[in-house]
């Protein structure tokens, strides 16, 4: 029988990307097995994490015998030592881990991820860089790029599309944009709906092409 359960993930690095990962997994209900070279990172995250190990990921014996091969999900977070990524994240694809997420610090690195056959690779730096640069610049108070210009964002209503139903501002055609949910203030988000009709003030989560998305969010109101 397996030691792992169906919904456990690997994580291989505790710095700061990697503990965080775990913690929130493990947060989220998830069976997580953290492990880490360094001693006294282990020492420090035991207390935290319910399974850390002191190993080196870029031996397959050791990977092995840890049970790394009956893990559906792992996530390389080593990012400076960029061999040790690339020996790590061919251990778990040579134990035919399904899914091997790896963390790449520039693009030159996750070229060499994608080579070897990683399924994601993850680049935490460059991805809150441009986060902050969209947060600073519009009136997005969040926003998220799901993939290749298509994203997400939260802001407030612009002015212009208030007081009058959806379906009356031909957002979509004039902006290329869709309204996903709004809220009032001191209110919960709920669905946007051809009739729904904004005020000053309601927060609102729109969806569309990144570029289509921040050129509404600049729209004055
Ligand atoms: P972060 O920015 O998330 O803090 P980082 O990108 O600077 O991390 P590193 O410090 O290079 O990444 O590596 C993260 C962790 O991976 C370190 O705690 C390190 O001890 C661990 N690590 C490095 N090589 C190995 C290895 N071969 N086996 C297991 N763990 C390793
Ligand atoms: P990242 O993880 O985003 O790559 P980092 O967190 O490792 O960066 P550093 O490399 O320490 O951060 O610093 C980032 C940049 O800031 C470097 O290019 C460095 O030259 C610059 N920098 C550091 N200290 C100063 C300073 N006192 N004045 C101006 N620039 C500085
Ligand atoms: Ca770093």
């Amino acid at each position: 029988a397996s030691r792992h359960s169906e919904d456990g993930v690997l994580v291989i690095g505790l710095g700061r990307f990697g503990s965080t990962l775990a913690e929130t997994l493990q947060e989220l209900g998830h069976h997580v097995v953290a492990v880490d070279s360094n001693h006294d990172l282990v020492q420090r995250w035991s207390g935290k994490l319910t399974h850390v190990v002191e190993a080196d990921a870029t031996s397959e014996e050791v990977m092995r015998q840890l049970g790394a091969h009956e893990f559906r999900q792992a996530v390389v977070a080593i990012g400076t030592g960029i061999e040790a990524s690339v020996l790590a994240t061919g251990v778990l694809l040579d134990l035919s881990v399904a899914e091997v997420w790896s963390k790449a610090i520039t693009r030159e690195h996750g070229r060499i991820l994608e080579r070897i056959g990683v399924n994601h690779v993850v680049y935490p730096e460059r991805d809150a860089g441009e986060r902050v640069a969209h947060l600073l610049t519009g009136r997005l108070i969040d926003f998220l790029e799901l993939d290749d210009n298509y994203a997400i964002a939260k802001l407030r209503a612009p002015r212009g599309i208030c007081g009058r139903a959806l379906e009356k501002t031909a957002l979509r055609s004039r902006y290329g944009i869709t309204i996903v949910g709004a809220k009032k203030p001191g209110g919960e988000f709920t669905h946007a709906e051809a009739g729904t009709v904004l005020d000053v003030g309601d927060l609102v989560v729109i969806a569309g092409r990144t570029d289509r998305v921040e050129s509404f969010a600049a729209e004055i109101g």
